[in-house]
């Protein structure tokens, strides 16, 4: 099947990013939400992204303009309909995405593929919701999603190898490096290690082993990794996190994934990370240290 309209059903940090990584590659994207503040809010974060590439020389003034042409917004769903491709990128709420799967699944025709861009959740599951389990895939992106490399193509019980084929040729596409996860568990591979990293990071804070700076320089200086646990997480979303190892804790039954009372205390005070301007760092008053 040639894919040539894309949809995007959330228009947040990663649904944005995601409509631009396609959009600028020359495919339609129909980006849908629930309302027209969040979608407004997406273009905004794609605009200021190609606005920060053009400042820096990577993008051209006309590619952005090509880019912002190709996405459609859009706050009525059967406006997906025309869709060979959908990309479901809403909250990490199994009830939220088996919702959405089966609404899209009576609304696209046969041959479409829907993936959802969930950080940890089952394939499996999600594709229960519709009646083409064979044509439900995961497919992984990482935030910032038009410049990160990686996507991880995961496999649910009832996924095709013509499905996986076609999500891995679509991401070639897009200019990724695709890989496939064979088997449909919880968080995949990158987060499967990353959420223990996280939650080692956030204990050691607690116990005050060390300032979330000089825990974020260490990693970065000792690891060589671009950011620390606690940059990293104010950047992708506490929020994520937070529901992640929530879902890692039921499906493992392991409350070694339980998220750490820290945590709980940032999504409790509503802080989100960058989106929100604060997380584990205030970034209005001069990324300090949250006070434990
Ligand atoms: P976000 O909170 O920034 O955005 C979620 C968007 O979904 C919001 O705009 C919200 O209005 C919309 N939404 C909620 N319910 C909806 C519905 N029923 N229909 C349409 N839109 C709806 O979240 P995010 O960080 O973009 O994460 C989205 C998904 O991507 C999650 O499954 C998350 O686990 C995954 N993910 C996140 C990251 C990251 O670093 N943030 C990375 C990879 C994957």
């Amino acid at each position: 099947m040639k894919i040539k309209t894309v949809g995007v059903v959330g228009a947040g940090t990663m649904g944005s990013g995601i409509s631009n990584a396609i959009a600028s590659c020359g495919y339609k994207v129909l980006l849908y939400d629930i309302g027209e503040k969040q979608l407004q809010r997406g273009l905004l974060q794609i605009e200021k992204f190609m606005d920060k590439g053009i400042q820096r020389g990577k993008i051209s003034e006309k590619q952005k303009v090509d880019s912002l042409e190709n996405i459609y917004i859009t706050t009525n769903f059967e406006d997906l309909k025309e869709a060979d491709f959908v990309i479901e990128a809403v909250v990490e709420d199994i009830k939220v995405k088996k919702n959405v799967f089966s609404r899209l699944d009576d609304l696209l025709h046969e041959e479409a593929i829907i993936a959802t861009n969930t950080s940890s959740m089952s394939i499996t599951e999600i594709a229960e919701a519709t009646k083409r389990q064979d044509r439900v895939v995961g497919m992984h992106f990482f935030n910032p999603a038009q410049i990160m490399k990686l996507v991880e193509v995961v496999r649910g019980f009832k996924t095709s190898d013509e499905t996986v084929e076609a999500v891995r040729d679509f991401s070639v596409q897009l200019n990724k490096e695709p890989i496939v996860v064979n088997k449909d568990i919880p968080g995949f591979i990158v987060n499967r290690i990353l959420i223990p990293q996280f939650i080692e990071a956030i204990k050691l804070l607690e116990e005050g082993v060390a300032s979330a700076e000089d825990i974020d320089k260490a990693v970065m200086l000792g690891l060589n990794y671009p950011m620390g646990p606690f940059a990293l997480q104010d950047y992708g979303g506490v929020d994520i996190s937070y529901y992640v190892m929530n879902y890692f804790k039921e499906e493992f039954n392991d409350n070694r994934f339980a998220p750490p009372l820290l945590l709980k205390q940032l999504m409790r005070a509503g802080r989100l990370g960058t989106k929100v301007g604060a997380g584990f760092y205030d970034y209005n008053n001069q990324r300090d240290d949250i006070k434990i």
